[in-house]
């Protein structure tokens, strides 16, 4: 069942597979900034699917840490208890079994003419006509369709448009461990959660297309997509949690008041912030860079 039209839904959706660090901080405000600024609902979804990557400590952890840092939500999902609506959609995909290993992948790209063109190597489609032999777990590719589809980012006005099969080639919906693919439960989930606006790092940007291909086959409706910057340290490396990022959770705990770890962020994106400042205090700032970001003049605030 979709939800009724016609209200912004935004969404954070970490992954509980450790301690939040300020890059996801400052995505988890923007995101939170945007559905505020537009008097919309808010949720927080866990994409707890891999299960073998998941801390059970890390889903309190970040409740507690974006309370601490002033951000609420209307509503809370755990993506590993909505199997079922993964399983539904993916029965409506056209897919077929793969059992090729990475290995096997970049081997069989190499030896076909057409060397990989982007960062990451496109499926050939080895087993795409092949009777399945079933010698080892197969994953579940999704045969796409021979079409060009684009992603819009509203933020900065970014047009990324991809011939599927040459661009994205086949996609792995469900892993062969039986875990459904992150492209996947994404665009069911914002379909079916009613979400109509996607604030999330700028790392995603390249397979925006595919997950909008996605919405087009499974007849879901179209998301409005802003990517944001990544978070960099003093080196310009992206900030990850295995550098050693500071995470919120030490910050938290080290006594440091809240605010000024929102004016960190918000002066990180070189907003002209107090020292101190609530998310609530930032509104105006968001819909002012929301605006000008997207090379549109800037409101006066
Ligand atoms: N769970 C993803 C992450 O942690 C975000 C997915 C999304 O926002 O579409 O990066
Ligand atoms: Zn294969």
């Amino acid at each position: 069942m979709l939800e009724p039209q016609g209200e912004m839904v935004g969404r954070f959706a970490p992954s509980p597979t450790g301690a939040m660090h300020l890059g996801n901080a400052r995505t988890a405000l923007l995101a939170w900034l945007h559905s505020r600024s537009r008097g919309g609902r808010h949720f927080l979804r866990f994409e707890d699917l891999d299960s073998g990557r998941v801390r059970g400590w890390a889903y309190d952890v970040t409740r507690r840490d974006l309370e601490w840092l002033g951000l609420d939500w209307d509503a809370e999902y755990l993506q590993s208890r909505r199997l079922d609506v993964y399983a539904d959609a993916l029965s409506r995909l056209d897919t077929y079994p793969c059992t090729c290993t990475r290995r096997e992948v970049l081997a069989a790209i190499e030896d076909s003419a057409g060397a990989p063109h982007g960062e990451e190597p496109v499926y050939p489609g080895t087993c795409a006509g092949v009777v399945t032999r079933h010698t080892r777990p197969a994953a579940l590719r999704w045969r796409v369709p021979a079409s060009t589809v684009c992603a819009h980012d509203a933020l900065r006005d970014w047009r990324l448009c991809q011939f599927l099969p040459d661009d994205v080639g086949d996609v792995v919906v469900r892993r062969s461990d039986g875990v459904y693919a992150y492209h996947l439960a994404v665009v069911v989930d914002d379909a079916l959660m009613g979400v109509t606006d996607v604030v999330r790092g700028e790392d995603l940007w390249t397979a925006t297309p595919r997950q909008v291909a996605l919405q087009v086959t499974l007849g879901y409706p179209p998301v409005e997509y802003r990517h944001m910057p990544l978070m960099k340290d003093f080196e310009g490396q992206r900030l990850a949690k295995r550098d050693g990022a500071p995470g919120v959770r030490e910050l938290r705990d080290s006594g440091r008041p809240a605010g000024g770890v929102v004016s960190a962020l918000a002066r990180s994106l070189g907003w002209d912030v107090p020292e101190e400042i609530t998310p609530r205090d930032l509104i105006p700032l968001w819909r002012v860079w929301d605006a000008r970001e997207a090379g549109v003049p800037g409101t006066q605030t």
